[in-house]
């Protein structure tokens, strides 16, 4: 994985700081094959007041994959229109494509009083945490790395090439998983769901919030 790119660091000097009350950021990453999607398909089962920032990304829709639904998928110039255009809050290149935030959406929600969802990786999380106080960090684990292992070898959507990338990019992912608020294990996909809502409702701020 690449780092951070320049603009958001170039330019977040000028423009205000999102701040999140009364609404609630939650940010949940965690390795590819892990289950993220499922469990935050279960979560918004449970909990279907919560919102969800759509991400833009470079990537190929997988097939199934709606436009404006899981991503909105754009090429590479248009990810480039959005990131010159400081419509970002944060982006990163992962798994060898481009993904992105869109600010004005999170923004909005916020304002209006809404507990909004980013799943993005560990880069754009990190990102993040420095500059929306009270967001909430969670980070989704596998039970074990051998089962990680088996659940991306079983993703038939992935080549070869990808699963290995996106093997070597998990450890990564698992590596930095210290400095989440939470940890949550999905050991079972309500249980885990049921968990993130737990944290979510009880909604402790972080030791080191201003
Ligand atoms: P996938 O292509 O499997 O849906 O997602 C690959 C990775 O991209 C996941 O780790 C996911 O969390 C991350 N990702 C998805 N959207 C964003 C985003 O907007 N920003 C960042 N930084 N990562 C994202």
């Amino acid at each position: 994985m690449s780092p951070l790119p320049e603009g958001p660091q170039e330019t977040s000097a000028k423009r205000p700081r999102l701040s999140t009350p009364p609404g609630r950021l939650i940010v949940l990453s965690g390795p590819s094959g892990v289950g993220k999607d499922t469990v935050l398909q279960e979560l918004f089962r449970i909990a279907p007041w919560l919102h969800y920032s759509i991400s833009y990304t470079t990537r190929p829709p997988r097939p199934g994959e709606v436009d404006g639904v899981a991503y909105s998928f754009v090429d590479d110039a248009g990810f480039e229109a959005l990131r010159e255009g400081h419509a970002l809050l944060e982006y990163a290149e992962v798994h060898g494509h481009w993904y992105g935030t869109g600010e004005a959406r999170v923004r909005e929600s916020l304002d209006r009083g809404e507990d909004i969802v980013l799943k993005i990786d560990v880069q754009g999380a990190a990102w993040i945490r420095p500059r929306v106080p009270g967001a909430i960090f969670i980070f989704l684990l596998p039970p074990s790395p051998e089962e990680l292992h088996r659940r991306l070898t079983e993703r038939a959507t992935e080549s070869a090439d990808s699963l290995e990338l996106r093997w070597e990019n998990a450890r990564t992912e698992l590596a930095d998983q210290g400095w989440y608020d939470y940890r949550v294990v999905n050991d079972d996909v309500r249980r885990a769901a049921r968990e993130i809502l737990e944290i979510i409702e009880r909604g402790r701020p972080r030791a080191d919030q201003p």
